[in-house]
């Protein structure tokens, strides 16, 4: 097993770890019920995806 050469200081550690942050997630609006929706998904409220009834009210798949 590689075993490292020299120890990595404190403020090395952190600027490498600084590209290492989470971004927000990229949500949309639905056009139907307008709340907010994940891209490329149904939306989970109203089961709308591309302005078409997906899932109806009672849960089912259509
Ligand atoms: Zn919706």
């Amino acid at each position: 097993m590689a075993v490292p050469r020299n120890r990595l200081s404190n403020a090395r550690k952190n600027s490498k770890r600084s590209h290492m942050a989470k971004k927000p997630k990229n949500v949309s609006n639905c056009p139907n019920c307008s709340k907010l929706k994940l891209p490329h998904r149904m939306c989970p409220f109203c089961g709308h995806y591309a302005n078409r009834a997906i899932i109806n009210e009672a849960g089912a798949a259509e």
